[in-house]
């Protein structure tokens, strides 16, 4: 997927969400936009003086989160129907622009010239490239009113990141029982030897892993990046599979039907 492609997608919505981390480590976020792009990266601006800037230069890191908005809507069962449509997130690096290189840009790039505009109207306005970044278009269609199943992920990359497979993995451990199937709602799983769960329709729920018997079914963060998944804790990478000695242990001692 290209710049220009992630930024349409961000473009159509009318709330995104920016995310960084303050001085303590807590999350900050508030509503912000993607001006243009081009092919080094997606681009905003913010002004000197707000919190945002200064994350932004102490962290040199952005996440922005945007979901399809709609007006809510339950059922009888108090059960929120969502009308068809897709969340859109990406996380990444960031590096602030000199005034003169956003000028350089508005020369020959016609989506820049707003964004010359608000910096020269604006002395503390301060404008960013995220230049490396990966995330995700969500696309849900949970009363499968356009299609057979609930889910359609596609994750994507650029400047150098990798993107993250989605979904969950089934270990060739897998006893084919079919139980995960019975379970799953988003049609996400086939038979097979193993079993196959399809990433792109996978909303990682945990039921299947609930289930099975063998705990043959892994977290992606088990296949990340070791760096990634040192980072995210010993605990979590081994959501799924942390019992699967035991589970083995009770199918060969009959406790398992
Ligand atoms: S995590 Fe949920 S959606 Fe994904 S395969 Fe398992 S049951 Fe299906
Ligand atoms: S529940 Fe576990 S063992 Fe059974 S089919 Fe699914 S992955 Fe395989």
């Amino acid at each position: 997927m290209t710049t220009k492609q992630i930024f349409e997608y961000f473009d159509k919505m009318a709330c995104v969400t920016f995310a960084t981390l303050d001085g303590k480590g807590y999350i900050e976020s508030r509503v912000a936009y993607f001006c243009t792009y081009d092919e080094d990266g997606l681009y905003f601006w913010t002004m000197s003086a707000n919190s945002f800037y200064r994350q932004l230069m102490r962290t040199n890191k952005v996440s922005a989160y945007a979901m399809t908005p709609q007006t809510v809507k339950h059922n009888d069962s108090q059960r929120v129907l969502l009308e068809p449509g897709y969340t859109i997130y990406i996380s990444g690096d960031v590096r602030e622009l000199s005034k003169n290189q956003v000028r350089d840009k508005a020369q020959t790039k016609s989506g820049f010239y707003l964004a010359t505009l608000g910096t020269e109207n604006n002395p503390g306005a301060r404008f960013f490239c995220l230049y490396a970044g990966r995330g995700e278009i969500f696309d849900y269609d949970y009363e499968k009113v356009n299609r057979t199943h609930k889910l359609l992920r596609r994750p994507f990359s650029f400047g150098g990141m990798t993107a993250v497979e989605p979904g969950l993995r089934i270990a060739d451990t897998c006893i084919e029982c079919g139980l995960c199937l019975e379970v799953c709602t988003f049609d996400a799983i086939e038979e097979g030897s193993p079993f196959v769960i399809d990433g792109t329709r996978c909303e990682e729920c945990g039921n299947c892993c609930s289930v099975c018997p063998v705990k043959a079914i892994r977290h992606k963060e088990d296949t990340m990046h070791q760096d990634e998944a040192a980072a995210l804790g010993q605990g979590k990478a081994n959501l799924c599979q942390g019992k699967a000695a035991q589970g083995k242990a009770n199918l060969a001692q009959g406790k398992v039907s």
